[in-house]
């Protein structure tokens, strides 16, 4: 059964219920989600119901092993995610025997997550569960829950290999959310050939958040990059630094840092407006900025939860702190009293005045001259934010506090940190990647800003979802980022609204990722004729790649693995390709974090500037050998962006039709890849600063891709009228790769492109969109049988964008390797039309 609703409409409850009667039947339950965070969460839920039958534990990479044979032994709902699924449960099917014999339930939770080649493998992950079960004889059902997809039950067929039920009626109720499309203002800036450049949607973001926050309006602004996360929170809190220095006593001034121009007059402490002034904007909070001594409770409130006084807690007083089980479950009873405390100083009329009167306040006034910064572990790193004299208030101090960052890759102490402040309000903002969409449970938010398309309908009602707590209203702004994509959307609202949402696309039968899999099956029990239609029609061909190898041995028993090596380390399932680069601050050897190996050639190459939890660092080094980033702290300007150069040769046509006046084609594909230097780009503005060369080893990709060629005879009466053709294809080339998305369930990251006036495969002007992971990932396949659509929408965005000759909004691409040369906007459009009209 696949339960596929909106955020916050009891999709847990329809799972909990029959799970748990699952426990006191004497039976168990595996409950999969896609992050440890999320894991946590429903582990501390489930404790909260306290049932003694039901003995529920995480089982992941966080566990400790003197914990994991009680689990193992004596847990009944095991709550883990893909990765330990494959790694560390299935190889050991034989220690779990007892739990897998009673299994009855498999909960599979925001699986819509499972997408392209990592949905891919989790699909075969299941398939090896659904075996090692067999084997056990036990026949467990399976329960998906699903943020709102199309067609549900035929992407659950896919993901389990089972026939399906779906349940899609959400009938919970809702407080409505207005919905604010914003585009940024065309800047003074140029950039590329001359085009103009939008403000971007990062610097919009920050500057909303930080007004939001002032406001006491508890908002979640999802980013794109971890980086764009990261610089928001930023940029957000050195706006609240400024607002807490402005208005600190004895004078207190407007905050200057809120003096963009935004549609509505922000609240500010001393200019006190309602927060529902704005038609259209619902009244946020009940008790909004107008209280006077909602300041004072800011400046009041020291609050535990807050990452400094957190990171004051992990001493060693207090080791038990980020471990016990317990501290998980009652987020709030550390810092309950405080809480007290700090309601009570709110509702103190005198309060405000008491701080002016106050001797140590004369003395901050006196001693402005002495300034030190204040004492939160991420304040230096806020850039130019006037420090306050340490002996004031250091409730204003920390009013920056009130605003993190949060991404998947932070250590699992930083990420649950997090969490709990968010939870207690003690942060007030918080930028995230879409790692929290992951389903970490944040309730009680007011507002989210979306700095960028996430890239599908369902990901936005999702993330839109977040806000509006019991009931109430709400408020979700998209925020469009200078792209084709996001400005055809932000003037196309037909597009978003009445629209059903987009099916998830995966395709277990990718060899590249079931191969790894059939070794890891067959290295958990061997593989029997009788095994292989479980995982799908492709199967006998790639057993016998995998025979020819040596990677497997056929023998009459069956498929049997004989190699020494792990055979599950053969899938990574992340689709990293490779062993994670470890980031390491050279100075101090402290391990920042880490990030896969292909991303690594363009997030942490040498000389990239690199954000951690609000700090920015530069890479001294990427040693891809040693597999480490040597990174120190910096604080420049400018942010950069990779670029690469990239080759495509035709290794095989699938498929083919004619379109227009030329042809479409899908097959496999090799691409050449190689970062060949950065560009500098300035903070907030995005100016371009300049292009740094790097030598960085080319990475090659077997993958799936859609081309379209157009024959001489239809480009030459093109060519003669005047249009560069290579910089029309170009430019067709980069709006495509942009609209795919609206099409294909990916974002334009996961794509790539290659076109030329000539390609020496097809001998024709040819465009190409691929897949950008080994093997392919499904989005190019969609692109195929969407072609009519796609291009359509692709023509219709370069046509309708305001710019002359091309900008970031339509045809310029932010990785183009070529530095956005030739591109030729009218040109794209006539070779579009050329291509869609009927011959
Ligand atoms: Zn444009
Ligand atoms: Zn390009």
């Amino acid at each position: 059964m696949i339960i596929s609703t909106g955020t916050a409409s009891g999709k847990s409850l329809a799972y909990l219920t029959p799970a748990i009667a699952s426990c006191l039947d004497g039976g168990t339950v595996l409950y999969l989600t896609p992050t440890k965070a999320l894991a946590a969460d429903q582990l501390r839920g489930l404790r909260e119901l306290r049932i003694a039958q039901v003995r529920a534990a995480c089982f992941d990479g966080d566990t400790p092993f003197e914990e994991r044979t009680w689990v193992r032994q004596h847990a009944n709902y095991v709550l883990t995610n893909p990765d330990m699924l494959h790694r560390g449960i299935l190889p050991r099917h034989a220690q779990w025997s007892s739990f897998l014999r009673r299994l009855r339930m498999v909960v599979v939770d925001e699986c819509h997550g499972y997408r392209g080649v990592f949905g891919s493998h989790v699909a075969q992950i299941l398939r090896r569960l659904r075996r090692a079960c067999a084997r056990y004889s036990s026949h467990p059902t399976f329960l998906l829950a699903s943020a709102t997809a199309s067609e549900p039950g035929a992407f659950a067929m896919r993901l389990t290999g089972l026939e399906m039920d779906e349940v899609t009626v959400d009938a919970s109720p809702k407080g409505s959310t207005t919905i604010a499309l914003w585009e940024p203002p065309l800047t003074e800036l140029r950039g590329e050939g001359g085009a103009p450049v939008r403000r971007t949607a990062t610097a919009e973001a920050a500057d909303l958040l930080a007004d939001l926050v002032l406001a006491d309006v508890r908002t979640l602004a999802f980013i794109r990059s971890r980086r764009g996360a990261e610089t928001v929170a930023l940029s957000a809190r050195a706006k609240l630094a400024d607002v807490a220095f402005s208005i600190s006593p004895p004078f207190p001034t407007p905050p200057a840092a809120t003096t963009h121009t935004p549609p509505t007059p922000l609240p500010t402490p001393t200019n006190v407006p309602t927060p529902a002034r704005t038609s259209g904007t619902p009244n946020l909070t009940p008790e909004g900025p107008q209280d006077p001594h909602k300041l004072q409770d800011l400046r009041s409130s020291r609050d535990p939860q807050d990452p400094q006084s957190l990171q004051e807690r992990r001493s060693p007083q207090n080791p038990q702190d980020l471990r016990n089980p317990q501290d998980l479950q009652n987020p709030q009873d550390s810092q309950g009293a405080q809480n007290q405390q700090d309601s009570q100083g709110a509702q103190n009329p005198q309060s405000q005045r008491d701080l002016r009167n106050d001797p140590q306040s004369v003395q901050a006034q006196q001693g402005q001259q002495d300034i030190i910064a204040p004492q939160s572990p991420l304040s230096w790193a806020i850039p130019d934010a006037p420090h306050l004299p340490s002996s004031l208030d250091s409730g204003l101090a920390d009013l920056p506090n009130k605003i993190a960052a949060y991404r998947a890759g932070y250590l699992a102490e930083d990420r649950r940190l997090l969490e709990k402040a968010l939870r207690a309000g003690t942060i007030m903002g918080l930028a995230t990647t879409n790692a929290l969409e992951l389903g970490v449970d944040v309730s009680g938010l007011d507002a989210v800003l979306i700095a960028g398309w996430p890239g599908t309908r369902a990901s936005l009602w999702q993330q839109a979802g977040r806000a509006g707590r019991d009931g109430q209203d709400a408020l979700a702004v998209l925020i469009a980022r200078d792209d084709p994509l996001d400005t055809y959307l932000v003037h196309h609202p037909q597009a978003l609204f009445g629209q059903p949402v987009e099916a998830i696309v995966l395709d277990p039968g990718n060899p590249y990722v079931l191969g790894p899999h059939l070794c890891a099956a067959a290295a958990e029990i061997p593989l029997t004729e009788d095994d292989l239609p479980i995982f799908g029609p492709t199967t006998p061909d790639v057993l016998a790649d995998l025979v020819a190898q040596n990677l497997l041995r056929r023998r009459p028993g069956g498929w049997f693995w004989t190699r020494r090596e792990r055979a599950t380390d053969l899938a990574d399932i992340r689709g990293g390709g490779g062993a994670p680069i470890q980031v390491v601050e050279s100075s101090t050897g402290r391990l920042l974090g880490s990030v896969d190996e292909p991303s690594a050639h363009t997030t942490v190459h040498t000389g990239a500037i690199y954000l951690h939890q609000g700090e920015t660092f530069l890479v001294e080094l990427l040693d891809l050998e040693a597999g480490v980033a040597l990174v120190s702290s910096a604080n420049p300007d400018y942010t950069t962006f990779a670029r690469d150069i990239t080759d495509i040769s035709i290794l095989s046509t699938e498929r083919s039709t004619a379109l227009g006046s030329g042809t479409l084609h899908f097959g496999e594909v090799e691409v050449t890849r190689q970062v060949v230097s950065y560009l500098k780009r300035r903070l907030q503005s995005g100016e371009m600063l300049g292009d740094e060369p790097l030598e960085l080893p080319p990475r090659t990709l077997r993958t799936r891709a859609v081309w379209w060629t157009l024959p001489a005879s239809a480009v030459a009466p093109l060519a003669e009228a005047g249009i560069d053709l290579g910089g029309a294809a170009h430019a067709a080339e980069h709006a495509s790769i942009g609209l795919l998305p609206l099409f294909a369930t990916c974002d334009r990251w996961d794509i790539g492109g290659v076109s030329t006036e000539l390609h020496a495969d097809t001998g024709l002007l040819t465009v190409f969109v691929y897949d950008g992971h080994e093997g392919g990932a499904g989005f190019a396949e969609r692109g195929y049988a969407r072609a009519t659509d796609w291009l359509t929408a692709t023509r219709e965005a370069i046509l309708s964008c305001e710019c002359e000759r091309g900008c970031p909004s339509c045809i310029q691409s932010p990785k183009c390797g070529n530095g956005n040369e030739p591109l030729h906007k009218r040109g794209a459009v006539r070779l579009l039309d050329t291509l869609l009209s009927p011959q």
